[in-house]
């Protein structure tokens, strides 16, 4: 394929069903009648749906698709699809290829083998899809990909993408209300935004394909450290190989076709890591594309000899991956809501919608936290390579300063500028500062948008964008109630007292320090800040009152959804740590305890052949380390025994929670012995003994 850089803005998209072909392919009323759909969330009437399906399918089967699928995400983390193929058999034995604007609209796909934890036992197994026509369709491998939310037979919501909607929604409409309380009238809807920054780890495909425990659960549970790790700081941003490089290429190629804006990539921390970051979308759109990101990722990895690795803690030892949520506001008229604004009463807007958030972060904190708890990523946070799993906010220098100045009531003063006033009345006017920097912070601000860190590489970002936007919108409702008795003339002030309000009610949750030490996490203790280390720690949270409230005013989740979710939550940590057990069990068993018993026998045989060839020769290295080997080989039998039972115990645990609390007190901490002494016994035999690479060979070879 030419490649040459007068191509891309053709290439750029050219699988998607986008705006362009829209315009082209459908009838101008259609047309008309669609983006009403996607920019005012109005309902799509079937003669429309028809005529778009039409102009859908004639435009797909000449890009050479030949099936269509509805394409949806459901609560396992990773995306479903069920492919069609546009024939139909006509009496002459001939098809046709045809699409139905009710195909478009509506699926029917068995619901009964996805997680619905429980939902699925009082309702119907029968699962619906629906069209999101704000994610435009595209093709991939010869089929056309329909985005739709998913849901069972009564309507509760399966999927990442129904609650996701449902929050954009909720925020819109009451930033709306508060905007126009300001004396905004333009603005008639608000949307967030997304841009994700997704890290990864491309190691060969022969070293994987011989390590079961990334097989089967993504990361390494056995491996001894190497001589050499990240610590001379040398891949940070560091050139790439040229087979690393081909892939990225090829990779923003592939991502590019699809209409997925990749823009930036460079070598991360961690030896074999790198990092891919798009520019920003809507959120849903932003949610999508992620998810194709990461599959793109893998495919085209393969392809290049390589397996992509997602996971957030693939080895010990060593960085693990991550993924940051950068999120902002934005109207309908274009305006980024966390913008400083040019003039004092720019600031007012932004102002408003700051203490927003830092009220929203302080309210809900224990629920950011829940939106990215996994057992993948309990691995980082708090691992002084990632953001603890206390949520704390960062705003700069040049904003605290602001902040202070208006609970102080004093002087905001900007670095070589004039004084401002900030008495009653006058908010005190300020630029956006891109200067200062803390990669420790979870939750930061970034001149005009804040980045959610806490994010695993594999989780999908629909869940944490959720919290965000309900917990925001919140914030914004409760600003309106308090705002909208106020007359015209009072309206300054009261903004003023509710922002400067805002800000001393909810300080505690800013800490500009460095989140990665002890002291930060004692300080916030002392200020009741949450801190609930593990996914088991944290699940509670999303049944307790508060935020069960929360949902359900704001129509996110209903009772059963919300309790549906949590079930799955539980489940899906209680079964992976099941498979990582078992995995360990299994490698133990069948690879390590083999391995170091052939290198015993090599011992044996060699101290016995040494005193049969020479008699009274000294066999003292051969003994001490066969004695040492053989200590080690019982610790690790006793202790995978150990582990066998206590995985048993926790399978015969009856309450969900309960079995994940045994996981992470029992069965963790049993896995950790037997990897410490496992790890500590391949240091001392030989390379080959083990029947799978080691660290040093999957890091440094590629
Ligand atoms: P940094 O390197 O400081 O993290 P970048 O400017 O490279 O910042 O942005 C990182 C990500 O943030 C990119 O995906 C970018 O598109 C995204 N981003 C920028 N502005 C916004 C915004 N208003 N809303 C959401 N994401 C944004
Ligand atoms: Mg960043």
């Amino acid at each position: 394929m030419d490649t040459g850089m007068t191509k891309i803005p053709e290439l750029y998209g050219s699988l998607v069903f986008n705006d362009k072909v829209m315009r082209e392919k459908l009838p101008k009323d259609v047309y008309k009648a669609l983006r009403k759909t996607i920019d005012n969330n109005t309902h799509l009437e079937l003669d429309v749906a028809n005529s778009v399906a039409v102009a859908m399918k004639e435009w797909a089967v000449e890009n050479g698709a030949t099936h269509f699928t509805h394409w949806f995400q459901p609560m396992t983390g990773t995306t479903a699809e069920k492919h069609d193929s546009f024939i139909n058999p006509d009496d002459k034995g001939q098809v046709i290829m045809e699409f139905a604007g009710k195909e478009l609209v509506k699926g029917e796909p068995d619901a009964s083998s996805f997680p619905s934890g429980g939902l699925r036992a009082t309702f119907e197994a029968r699962g619906y899809t629906a069209w999101d026509p704000t994610s435009p369709a595209f093709i991939k491998d010869g089929t056309l990909y329909i985005p739709t939310a998913f849901c069972s037979y009564s309507g509760e919501a399966l999927d990442k993408k129904t609650p996701l909607l449902r929050s954009m929604e909720a925020l819109s409409k009451e930033a709306v209300k508060v905007l126009k309380l300001l004396g905004n009238e333009e603005v008639s809807s608000v949307s967030t935004t997304v841009g994700p920054e997704q890290e990864y780890f491309l190691i060969n495909t022969e070293d994987y394909a011989k390590r079961k425990d990334l097989i089967f659960t993504g990361r390494t549970l056995l491996g001894a450290k190497p001589p050499k790790g990240q610590e001379m700081e040398d891949h940070y941003f560091g050139n790439l190989k040229t087979r690393v490089s081909e892939y990225m290429h090829d990779l923003d190629l592939e991502l590019w076709k699809l209409g997925i804006p990749a823009k930036t990539k460079h070598n991360e921390v961690a030896p074999c890591q790198h990092e891919l970051a798009p520019v920003f979308d809507t959120t849903n759109v932003a949610v999508d594309h992620n998810q194709l990101t990461m599959e793109v990722m893998k495919k085209v990895a393969k392809k290049h000899g390589f397996e992509c690795l997602l996971h957030e803690k693939p080895f010990d030892g060593i960085n693990g991956s991550g993924k940051h949520n950068n999120w902002s506001m934005s109207t309908n008229t274009g305006i980024n809501l966390l913008e400083p604004g040019k003039s004092p009463a720019e600031n007012v807007q932004f102002l408003v919608f700051l203490a927003a958030v830092i009220k929203a972060v302080d309210d809900y904190a224990d629920l950011m936290r829940l939106s990215v708890a996994s057992p993948g990523n309990d691995h980082r946070l708090g691992a002084n390579e990632a953001p603890p799993a206390v949520v704390s906010m960062f705003l700069g220098d040049e904003l605290t300063a602001v902040v202070e100045s208006i609970e102080n009531d004093t002087f905001f003063n900007k670095m070589g500028s004039v004084q401002m006033d900030t008495g009653a009345s006058v908010l005190p006017h300020f630029f956006k500062d891109n200067t200062d920097r803390n990669r420790t912070s979870p939750f930061a601000f970034t001149g005009n948008k804040f980045e959610f860190r806490m994010l695993g590489s594999s989780l999908s970002v629909a869940g944490p964008n959720v919290i965000l936007n309900t917990a925001v919108a919140e914030s914004l409702s409760a600003f309106y109630e308090e705002l909208k008795g106020v007359s015209a003339d009072g309206l300054n002030d009261a903004v003023h007292a509710l922002v400067k309000k805002t800000l001393i009610d909810h300080k505690r949750i800013i800490f500009n320090g460095d989140g990665y030490t002890d002291e930060w996490i004692a300080e916030a203790e002392k200020r009741g800040l949450p801190n609930l280390k593990a996914t088991p720690d944290a699940l509670p949270v999303f049944i307790a009152d508060k935020n069960v409230k929360l949902f359900t005013k704001h129509g996110i989740f209903t009772e059963s959804e919300i309790n549906s979710r949590y079930e799955i939550l539980l489940e899906n940590y209680n079964k992976t740590l099941h498979i990582e057990a078992k995995t360990m069990i299994d490698m133990v068993y069948h690879q390590f305890l083999p391995g170091v018993e052939g290198y015993m026998n090599e011992l044996a045989d060699t101290i016995i052949k040494k005193k049969q060839a020479v008699s009274g020769v000294s066999c003292k290295a051969e003994e001490k380390t066969l004695q040492v080997v053989s200590d080690n080989y019982d610790k690790i039998y006793d202790l995978v025994e150990k582990l066998k039972t206590d995985t048993e115990k926790a399978e015969a645990i009856e309450d969900s929670l309960q079995m994940a609390d045994f996981y992470k007190d029992t069965v963790i901490s049993d896995m950790e012995s037997l990897r410490a002494v496992a790890d500590a016994t391949e240091e001392i035999i030989p390379e080959d003994a083990l029947p799978y690479p080691s660290y040093g060979k999957i890091l440094f070879y590629v």
